[in-house]
């Protein structure tokens, strides 16, 4: 390394590693591990299972270690490097966040996006970045996982969730293998999609698969190229699907977009403080409600890179207060019939968004009856009529656990944690994007700290009494007492 690229801030990825390695020893970093060890039916018991290593599972997961809670695995049922959205379904060239957020690096400055970018390409580079390419996010997550040796199982997806008593039995398909995992506590980190799925609009049930998509499906767009398609939406991944479909040789895009004017202010982000973040969660149910529902109301506008991405194709359209009235499967195409008129496609891409009803997921369904939701008597007169993605979210206690419907029915769900989009009601953003997550893992890690210090406490009085080692050896003083008695009585 030459003193030029030192002063450049290229300490290459084994400086940087050294660096980090350092300060988590000043800070005496993981602390020692503290939980007992427990076993259940003859199998060892984990302190925390956490399904999904993405970026919140891992900010987590290496919170939860650095807390001294070692007896922690995280699994995500994706290939090693490909967890979360970023290089399967993310259409995007660049993340929308500002390069330089802290993100999931948890007070580690060494452990940031930028420590981690400057280390191998320098400060220039640094300066002339603009936006964070989305395949390079993922090679820091890959780095983050790797540098903090996180304990992360892939190709291990969670089918099921029983209750076992103190214990939570999970289900699982390990490479194709059933197996099942006994845990104290288990942490959703399951991503965007939370607890439910894709949302699809009812005008397409029925529709053959070979005509349309989710925008988060694995959409073949060579398959697209001469085609007339069309992407329903006005949000990011509807301008980042249909400048990929354009980039891939369609012969004409249609954005129909339902809302009169495009959306174009990004509300919660312009007023994003470290108030909103350790905030939010603590306000009256009237207040949250009130703040998700004007940031739905106004929607979250596509960034403009993405747009322009779309438009500077001649042959990109937008057709806006274009609601869909039904679509009909014709001559191998697709008679649409909107609020403009009639419109022929020869395929669709829906971009509307994840839900937050998690009565279709299979790995759900021994808890999902049993889940108190906002729509469950939180509602109180000054909040505004319903909208189903609130309604449908989990009312969560403080450490983003799950509370039951009727109390009694599922008592595991005191130890099950939402750490995932669906949380946002109860919580504020602060276990889905970039900003708070390191906000959310650290309020997730106190919370299950506490709670496994709780259900232990009798294993850690009787430690205090057993305990017996000697910090005085008893030749620091000599005794006066008696003298002092016999001076007191002069
Ligand atoms: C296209 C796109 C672009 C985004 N861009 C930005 C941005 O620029 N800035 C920003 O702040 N936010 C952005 N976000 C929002 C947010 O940062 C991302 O969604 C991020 O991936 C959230 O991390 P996560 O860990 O919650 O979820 P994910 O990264 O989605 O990870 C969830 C993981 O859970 C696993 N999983 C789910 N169910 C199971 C199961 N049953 N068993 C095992 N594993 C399971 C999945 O395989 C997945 O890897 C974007 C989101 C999307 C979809």
């Amino acid at each position: 390394m030459t003193d030029v690229a030192h002063t450049h801030g290229m300490v290459g990825l084994a400086g940087l590693e050294a660096r980090l390695a350092q300060d988590l020893l000043y800070l005496e970093l993981p602390a020692k591990p503290w939980v007992p060890e427990k076993r259940h039916e003859g199998e060892r018991v984990r302190d925390v299972v956490v399904i999904g290593a993405g970026m919140c599972g891992l900010a987590a997961t290496a919170k939860l270690v650095l807390t001294g809670i070692t007896n922690v695995v995280a699994y995500d049922a994706a290939p090693e490097g490909s967890e979360g959205p970023w290089v399967t379904f993310a259409r995007m060239n660049t993340l929308r966040s500002p390069k330089s957020l802290a993100g999931p690096s948890l007070g580690l400055p060494q452990l940031t996006f930028r420590a981690w970018f400057t280390a191998q390409f320098g400060e220039q580079a640094w300066e002339d970045l603009d936006k964070i390419p989305k395949d390079m996010w993922m090679d820091y997550l890959v780095w983050y996982r790797r540098v903090l040796n996180l304990p992360v199982e892939n190709g291990v997806r969670l089918t099921g969730i029983h209750d076992a008593g103190d214990v939570i039995a999970l289900d699982l398909l390990d490479h194709g293998e059933a197996r099942r995992v006994f845990t104290r506590h288990l942490v959703l980190a399951t991503g965007r999609s939370g607890l439910g799925g894709a949302t699809i609009p009812p005008f397409l049930e029925g529709v053959d698969r070979r005509f349309w998509a989710h925008s988060a499906d694995d959409i073949d767009f060579k398959a697209l190229r001469g085609k007339r398609v069309a992407v329903i939406g006005a949000g990011a991944s509807a301008m980042d699907n249909a400048a990929t479909a354009l980039e891939a040789g369609a012969a004409s895009l249609a954005m129909l977009i339902r809302r009169k004017e495009m959306p174009r202010i990004n509300k919660m982000t312009g007023i994003g403080s470290q108030g909103v973040i350790h905030g939010m969660h603590r306000l009256p149910d009237a207040w949250k409600w009130r703040f998700v529902d004007y940031t739905a109301a106004q929607q979250t506008p596509p960034p403009r890179s993405s747009t322009l991405r779309v438009s500077r194709h001649p042959h990109a359209r937008f057709y806006l207060d274009c609601g869909i009235r039904s679509v009909v499967e014709r001559n191998g195409a697709l008679d649409v019939e909107t609020t403009q008129g009639k419109m022929e496609f020869d395929f669709l891409i829906a971009a509307t968004g994840f839900s937050n009803g998690f009565t279709n997921r299979e790995e759900f369904a021994g808890i999902a009856p049993f889940i108190r939701t906002w729509a469950d008597g939180r509602q109180t007169a000054d909040m505004g009529p319903m909208r189903s993605n609130m309604s449908d979210a989990p009312d969560l206690g403080p450490d983003f656990e799950f509370r039951e419907k009727v109390p009694g029915t599922c008592p595991m769900l005191s130890r099950i944690h939402c750490f995932n989009d669906a949380a946002m009601l109860t919580h504020g953003k602060v276990s889905g994007d970039i900003p708070a997550v390191s906000a959310g893992a650290d309020r997730l890690a106190r919370g299950i700290a506490a709670a496994l210090f709780a259900a232990d406490v009798e294993t850690h009085f009787a430690n205090l009494i057993a305990y017996d080692t000697p910090e005085l050896q008893g030749d620091e003083w000599v005794d006066s007492t008696p003298l002092l008695q016999v001076e007191g009585t002069r």
